[in-house]
């Protein structure tokens, strides 16, 4: 019989559990408007798709937009899009989770102050757009460790990281920029959901033979778990929902150890253990 360790703390953190509820409040009560996002409100297209039955349809360009309610997303919004869509006959519901707008208010501060700012995370992904934009064209965008030897020395440097950044490389990386200034102000930015589910899943990954993390593919949190996990040598998959399970990984398997990332909802989670347990039974 396999034995399946579901991670404690898997499934909707607190920022994505306040966006999906503030949008669905917000078409409960306003049936007759069209509601928006610009781009998907969490990075779960099961999620979205349940979002445009409640009518809140995901768009890719602020000039999509002409009427009824814009929800900027979970990720935060660049403030330039949102001035255009301010512009507009539309009403704003802000679903920023509150760990994002904190950095937004922090680079803003550090702005003002004539800090370089670094900010480490991934440029393509929505939330690091946003704080880009907010800490204004001077700021350097840093994804990997190795981005730090090219940099020249800084008078003063403040220094922030995309909310599901790894804690292991974002450490190193503000132990290298030591060395590129005599004024450093390090924030600790990455959230309490994505640090408490890295802890699990190395936890997690060196007690069992096998890993599922379960997301969608889009989601940096997610991606992250799973790479952990690779990178502890556990043969590991990660899928967005039941039926991506290739049942074939778990032939021959005693253990297998179950993550999920911030944005996966409850069900998926409970469809996966129930894919499992049923082959058990077969
Ligand atoms: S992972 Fe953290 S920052 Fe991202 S939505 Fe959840 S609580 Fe907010």
């Amino acid at each position: 019989m396999i034995k399946i360790r579901l991670a404690k703390h898997a499934g909707f953190c607190f920022g994505v559990k306040r966006a999906v509820n503030l949008a669905l409040k917000t078409a409960a009560a306003n049936k007759n408007k069209k509601i928006a996002t610009l781009g998907p409100l969490i990075h779960n297209p099961q999620v979205t798709r349940d979002l445009a039955v409640h009518g809140i349809i995901d768009v890719t360009k602020p000039q999509m937009v002409r009427s009824g309610i814009v929800i900027v997303c979970s990720h935060g919004m660049h403030p330039l899009v949102l001035d255009k869509i301010k512009r507009k006959r539309v009403a704003i519901v802000d679903a920023t989770c509150p760990f994002v707008r904190k950095i937004e208010m922090i680079v803003k501060k550090l702005k003002r102050e004539n800090y370089t700012i670094i900010i480490v995370g991934d440029k393509k992904h929505p939330e690091v757009k946003a704080i880009t934009g907010y800490a204004g064209k001077k700021s350097i965008l840093i994804e990997d460790t190795q981005d730090v030897g090219r940099l020249p020395r800084f008078k003063k440097l403040g220094v922030v990281a995309q909310t599901t950044q790894s804690v292991e490389k974002y450490e190193k990386i503000c132990r290298e920029l030591m060395g590129k200034t005599d004024h450093l102000k390090v924030f600790n930015t990455i959230c309490d959901a994505t640090q408490k589910r890295q802890e699990e899943a190395v936890h997690l990954a060196r007690k069992v033979e096998k890993m599922i993390v379960i997301g969608g593919y889009d989601s940096a949190n997610t991606k992250r778990l799973a790479k952990l996990s690779q990178e502890l040598g556990r043969p590991t998959v990660h899928i967005e929902q039941a039926r991506d399970l290739d049942l074939e990984f778990l032939k021959n398997t005693q253990s297998v150890g179950v993550l999920a990332g911030a944005s996966t909802p409850d069900w998926i989670i409970s469809d996966v253990i129930a894919r499992i347990k049923k082959m058990e039974e077969s």
